[in-house]
């Protein structure tokens, strides 16, 4: 099993050793920046916990787009040129929705197209593949984008859009991640009945925090065992091939 989207920088030492000791079933979490600061945390991280932590390199469309932030990518783009073996993927990058006013693709700054494209054609260049925030109104244009640039392994991270867009990225052959929202929330639930179970990764997107049966806690990338049932139980099949396919699923995408 693996986590492949936990934002392990945004927990505090202690947090982090105890959650690292209680996943020790977890064979790989992927942790992906959301900028640079973020990215030199993680890096510690991954030296401290060695094989079981894998990093993402990126910046997330949700953060604050001010005049900072062109130089903060020319930094992480330098640096991930420099580095490209410290890393496995690109992300977290994609296209912002829920900082949007006007949540439609006409709204989207041009900085945040920028940013989208530049870590793409990077992504291209060095072969990597793209972890992708881009949810609702923002996946169809981001899907275009990620095709433009003929990117080869990208996965639409805890994503919710309509059944014709995620069609769309199972025939582009693109993966999608769902987290612990499958086990309550219809809504995944439906997402999942959709997908091929061959192009499905598993995520908690930790320590964003869940309601549910999970309200109140920690997110725990232990979590995925319940994904793996909830998951099993939609396409009817047994948890344990649900397990044994998405994790191959997870070590192709990232490792292969
Ligand atoms: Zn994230």
């Amino acid at each position: 099993m693996l986590d492949t989207h936990y934002h392990l920088d945004q927990l505090d030492d202690e947090t982090l050793h105890r959650l690292m000791e209680e996943a020790a079933v977890i064979r790989n979490i992927i942790a992906p920046a959301t900028g640079l600061h973020s990215l030199e945390r993680l890096l510690k991280i991954k030296n401290q916990y060695n094989e079981r932590v894998e990093v993402g390199a990126g910046i997330h469309p949700e953060r604050e787009m001010n005049g900072e932030i062109r130089e903060e990518k020319k930094k992480l783009i330098q640096w991930i040129k420099e580095n490209p073996s410290k890393i496995r993927a690109i992300g977290e990058v994609g296209l912002p929705y829920y900082s949007l006013e006007n949540k439609q693709p006409n709204a989207i700054p041009e900085i945040a197209w920028e940013i989208l494209h530049d870590f793409l054609a990077l992504a291209s260049e060095l072969k990597l593949p793209v972890i992708l925030h881009a949810v609702h109104t923002m996946a169809q244009p981001c899907l275009e984008a990620v095709k433009q640039h003929n990117i080869e392994k990208a996965v639409f991270h805890w994503l919710k859009a309509p059944d014709e867009v995620v069609r769309q990225i199972m025939d582009s052959g693109y993966y999608i991640s769902v987290t612990p929202e499958v086990v309550y929330r219809e809504r995944d639930q439906h997402l999942v009945w959709l997908v091929p179970i061959e192009q499905l990764l598993l995520e908690t997107d930790g320590p964003y925090p869940h309601q549910g049966i999970y309200e109140g806690k920690l997110t725990h990338p232990l979590w995925i065992r319940d994904s793996i049932q909830a998951i099993a139980g939609i396409h009817g099949k047994l948890e344990e091939e649900i397990e044994q396919v998405t994790t191959q699923n997870a070590l192709r995408f990232f490792f292969g």
